[in-house]
């Protein structure tokens, strides 16, 4: 039985990126043209349920990246469990939930509680932490968990008696009123919130990062963003996310751009050993040796385009057969997809 419900409020790595105004046009050509050439058009007529019947056309049957995008917020990732809401990162996708979180708790019965989880202090993954709304009505009730040197990070920038309070942000922890609790989590800890356990595992990127694994009930969601991996399989993730049912991590690269060997988008090929962030095919290696049955990558390049993450996930779907082939593991006991901005699963 699924015990978690993940919402992705944004999943794009490094820096917000909004699609620009051309790329808007391109889709809506690419778009119209797949229709006409696949003659989708011709049988509808103006009228009252136009609206409607094109809608359900484009979801059914337009290829993903010409009737939406994979999104441009960073990192925010909202996991309902059994009895509590956590929030693991409070990049720019933070500012969105919060919004919805702000009408959610309209209700008289709602809880008001949540608790946010902080990978590191890399500006993509705390930038919208003075954008939330729901952090300054008093009534609600926010608990932020992180490393030392993540806390210690957020208070250099809001605490009021910071020398950088006010500097980067307007406000500060002052007129947070529902900021009510700070908890230190070291690397390699356990703990509980509510039902979920936790444990965490660090990372290897510049300045340190922590990994969550929440398990409930017998499911496990493995939560491992901003991560190099050295070897493949990485060890020590590997462990971390053993027999995990879905497990979240980010391959911003292949091994050709990581090596230096291809270029991203636009973006030049230069080598990137030391910048923290996977190779999609370490992704696999690892998900595969981990026995992991569902992998999900995120932190996508901004320098990718939506058709380029559609070419990337083709990719990361053929590199899986082949691993988990090599491993002699049936072709569906792992499912593996590039994850986009709304995207809403249970496990
Ligand atoms: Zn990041
Ligand atoms: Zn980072």
């Amino acid at each position: 039985m699924n015990v978690f419900t993940i919402t992705y409020w944004g999943v794009t790595g490094t820096l917000t990126t909004p699609l620009r105004a051309a790329e808007v046009t391109d889709k809506l050509v690419a778009a119209l043209q797949w229709l006409i050439e696949h003659d989708r058009l011709a049988d509808l007529r103006p009228g009252p349920d136009l609206e409607a019947k094109l809608r359900r056309r484009l979801e059914e049957e337009l290829p993903f990246p010409l009737r939406s995008s994979y999104g441009g917020n960073t990192t925010c990732v909202e996991v309902q469990t059994p009895d509590a809401l956590l929030i693991l990162d409070c990049g720019s996708g933070f500012r969105e939930l919060g919004m919805a979180l702000a009408a959610r708790w309209q209700s008289k019965d709602a809880q008001r509680i949540a608790h946010v989880l902080v990978t590191h202090a890399h500006i993509d993954h705390i930038c919208a932490m003075p954008y939330f709304l729901p952090y300054y009505d008093p009534n609600n009730h926010f608990s932020i968990y992180g490393s030392p040197e993540a806390l210690h990070s957020l208070s250099a920038l809001f605490d009021p008696q910071s020398e950088l309070s006010r500097r980067y942000f307007p406000p500060t922890f002052e007129q947070m009123k529902a900021l009510k609790e700070f908890r230190p989590i070291l690397p390699g800890s356990a703990f509980k919130i509510g039902s979920t356990h936790i444990r965490t595992h660090a990372l290897t990127h510049p300045g340190g990062c922590l990994a969550y694994r929440l398990e409930n009930a017998g499911r496990v969601f493995v939560f491992a963003t901003d991560h190099e991996q050295v070897e493949a399989p990485d060890r020590g993730l590997m462990e971390f996310a053993r027999d995990a049912d879905l497990f979240y991590t980010e391959g911003q690269y292949t091994r050709g751009e990581y090596e230096g060997r291809e270029n991203i988008g636009a973006s030049p090929a230069l080598p990137r050993y030391g910048w923290g962030h996977s190779s999609v095919e370490a992704c696999v290696c690892t998900a595969v040796a981990a026995g992991v049955r569902e992998l999900h990558l995120g932190h996508r390049d901004p320098a990718r385009s939506d058709e380029d993450i559609a070419r990337l996930e083709a990719f990361l779907r053929q590199r899986l057969r082949e691993e988990l082939g090599r491993a002699g593991r049936a072709e569906d006991s792992c499912r593996a997809r590039v994850v986009h901005e709304g995207l809403v699963v249970r496990c």
